[in-house]
Order: C-alpha cells, then structure tokens, then sequence
C-alpha cells in the first residue's frame, strides 16, 4: 500500500530513502503494539498458571512430580514479575485480555484429570497436560524475545530470555520426571 506523503516528507523533500523510514517507523509502531498484546496475553496466562498449578500438585500421586510443580509454581509467579518489569521499563502498562489458549490449555487438563482419577495413568495426564502448557509458553516467549530483539528493547529481551530459560527447564524436567514414573512402573511390575 502507498501511503500519501506525510507534511514531514513534503517538507524534506519525499526521496526513496525518506519513504523506506517511514514505512521502517511504522512497521516499529505496528511491531511495539503486537509486542505489547502479546505481553499482555502472556500475563494473563501465567496469572491463569498460578492458580492451576497448585491443583496440579495437589493431584499428583508421584512426591517427584508434586515437587516439579511445586517448584514451577514459584518460577511461575516470578514469570509474572518479571512482565510487570518489562512492562514498567518500557513505560508501558498492561492491558487487560484473557488467554483463551490458555483457559483451554487448563480446562482440557482438568477434563482429562477428571477421567483419569483413580487409574495408573493420572501422573502421565497431568505431565501431558504440563508439557502442552510449557510448550505454549515456550512459542510465546520465544517470539517476545526475538520482538524485543529486533525493536531495540535490549531490557526487556534479558528479563524475556530468563523467563524461557525457565519454561524450557521446566519442560525438560518433566520430560525426566515422566521416564523416572515410567521405569518405576515398570520394575514393580
Ligand atoms: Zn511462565
Ligand atoms: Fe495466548
Ligand atoms: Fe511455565
């Protein structure tokens, strides 16, 4: 699209490299805004984690994985800190908005809680359901940073960067939870 020539471009003169700016400036404005929605929908989502979590933990029936999660939890409600920093260094604040990935992320694993209540299979749901949640993080975080990166917001990409770090850790780690129930199960049989 082309855009009609602003009072600034008729004034300096509206060469090749005057437009380019331009349109580099309003690709910033349109980028910043996206970056700050999706700020704002990952808020939301590790707000929604923070009160899922604990059920998760008070569900399963494996000491390793309560702990997991337990450990997670805390992760998770620095995750949130860590946005309103962002969020304050950018001088920004954070909009309101649902995650509905999210609310659907959880309402899928109580569903699948509920139906593997009392089977051998309930520890395997939960960290089938933990993992889908810490994949969703992990994209979201992921392309916030390489936002952050390509605008500028040097900040805003170490603070972003620690939050994925962690998600990925947490995913790893109950990646390495799931083959330790898994070998358990298998020797007492
Ligand atoms: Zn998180
Ligand atoms: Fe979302
Ligand atoms: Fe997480």
């Amino acid at each position: 699209m082309i855009k009609p020539a602003s009072k600034q471009n008729k004034r300096m003169g509206s060469n090749r490299s005057m437009r380019n700016e331009e349109q580099g400036s309003k690709m910033d404005n349109d980028l910043h805004e996206l970056f700050l929605d999706e700020l704002a929908d990952v808020y939301n989502a590790e707000q929604q984690l923070t009160k899922a979590l604990p059920k998760m933990a008070k569900a399963a029936e494996s000491d390793e994985l309560r702990e997991a999660i337990e450990q997670h939890l805390e992760e998770t409600e620095e995750h949130v800190s860590r946005l309103e920093q962002v969020s304050k260094q950018l001088g920004e604040s954070l909009k309101r908005k649902t995650c509905k990935a999210m609310k659907g992320l959880i309402e899928e694993g109580e569903e699948i809680l509920k139906e593997q209540k009392d089977t051998a299979a309930l520890d395997a749901a939960l960290i089938a359901a933990a993992q889908k949640v810490e994949h969703y993080e992990i994209a979201s975080y992921g392309t916030l940073v390489a936002w952050a990166e390509q605008m500028g917001h040097d900040e805003a990409v170490d603070l972003l960067e620690e939050t994925l770090e962690e998600e990925k850790s947490a995913d790893d780690k109950l990646t390495s939870v799931a083959e330790s129930i898994a070998n358990q199960k298998a020797q007492a049989e």
